[in-house]
């Protein structure tokens, strides 16, 4: 039995918490510790520690078994990108998102400049990224729900179109998590997380993965990882892991928080609009029920008053933190165009990560310092 095999008819709140348990051992410790080695005995494969790690191991065996393919942990999120991206010819067609998390598309162009590949950026969520588009391209690149404008895009189509080209097709799946969508069941290729995020979801580590169900494509991917060099520390896996058990009850929680918090704040006077997969205004809800389980904890928001308003916002709460990153079990908020190299950001708009507090004291927090 194959370890996919072994979990496909389980819920995956149950493979999450069985998962990469390590050997079956008596005695045995049941959560595989974080194993501080850089060599290794001599007898079995592992000899070093940048070619593998007992406790990256472990984290790769839940976040495969629930992506549906092999996973392979990497330094960060940026790291994994760029691991793909190495795998690419010389002169390769890359079409990627206008819209998208800002460090892809700068990695991309930066070697686009460099005349190692051409890049084309489209509007993912819409008609962009067209049959015309996609003609003779290496790999398309998919970020779903995206960042920081929340779009949607339809990976079934956009994964049916890109490989009558011969393309590979990636989605970034960071802001839906391995629990509300499964790239590789709708047609990509692979799929890359930012486990720095929900994964991991307690602000204290930075790490990321890719995943893929072709062997072929994961060999290259490890030998890449073995080579580059970008690889996570045995503590941020163990912390990864230790996350990752928990994000069904967090993401149930943070998730009802943002529908209700998306649905308060359409109908306040301050802002003039909420961009969240899960309201009916949002030109990617149908999209977003057919392809996700849920719509996330993601939501942005634009206020009036322009940046100064959405300073002011971001500036005034008391307990929601004015803080860049997302999906930790506490809420951050900040105003995206704030990092002036963000252009795809309105200057007015907030990007909210929802986290797991009390619902009246996130909502009283948030409609004081909207006041
Ligand atoms: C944060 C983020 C990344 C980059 O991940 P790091 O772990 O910070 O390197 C990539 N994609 C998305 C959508 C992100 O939010």
């Amino acid at each position: 039995m194959t370890p996919s095999e072994k979990w496909r008819d389980l819920d995956p709140a149950t493979i999450v918490l069985h998962a990469g348990r390590g050997a079956d051992t008596p005695g045995a410790p049941t959560n595989v510790p974080p194993v501080l080695a850089s060599i290794y005995k001599p007898g079995v494969d592992l000899l070093y520690g940048r070619n593998g790690n007992p406790t990256w191991a472990a984290f790769e065996e839940v976040l495969g078994a629930l992506e549906g393919g092999s996973a392979l942990a990497f330094a960060s999120g940026m790291a994994a990108s760029n691991a793909i991206f190495d795998l690419l010819p010389l002169g390769a067609k890359v079409v990627a998102p206008a819209n998208a998390y800002y460090n892809t598309v700068l990695s991309l162009r930066d070697r686009a400049d460099k005349g190692f590949l051409e890049l084309i950026t489209v509007d993912i969520t819409g008609a962009g990224a067209t049959e015309a588009t996609l003609e003779g391209a290496t790999l398309l690149w998919l970020e779903s729900p995206s960042n920081p404008l929340i779009g949607i895009s339809d990976i079934v189509r956009l994964s049916r179109a890109a490989h009558s080209q011969g393309a590979l097709v990636v989605v970034d799946s960071t802001f839906a998590t391995p629990l509300l969508q499964t790239p590789l069941s709708l047609g990509a290729d692979l799929v890359v997380h930012s486990a720095t995020k929900f994964i991991s979801g307690h602000s204290d580590v930075v790490m990321g993965a890719v995943v893929t169900a072709d062997d072929e494509m994961a060999e290259k991917l490890l030998r890449r990882r073995t080579s580059g060099g970008a690889i996570p520390g045995p503590l941020e896996a163990y912390l990864a892991l230790r996350g990752l058990r928990s994000l069904p009850v967090r993401l149930e929680r943070a998730q009802a928080n943002a529908a209700a918090i998306a649905e308060r704040l359409e109908a306040h006077p301050r802002v003039e609009r909420v961009l969240y997969p899960g309201l009916a205004s949002h030109p990617g809800h149908e999209l977003a029920a057919t392809q996700m389980r849920g719509f996330g904890a993601m939501l942005s928001f634009q206020v009036t008053g322009g940046a100064t308003g959405a300073d002011q916002v971001c500036d005034s709460t008391r307990l929601i933190l004015n803080a860049t990153s997302l999906g930790a079990i506490e809420t951050t908020m900040e105003r995206r165009a704030r990092w002036g190299n963000e252009t795809s950001a309105p200057e007015n708009l907030i990007r909210m990560s929802v986290g797991c507090e009390a619902l009246n004291d996130l909502w009283a927090d948030l409609a004081q310092a909207l006041g």
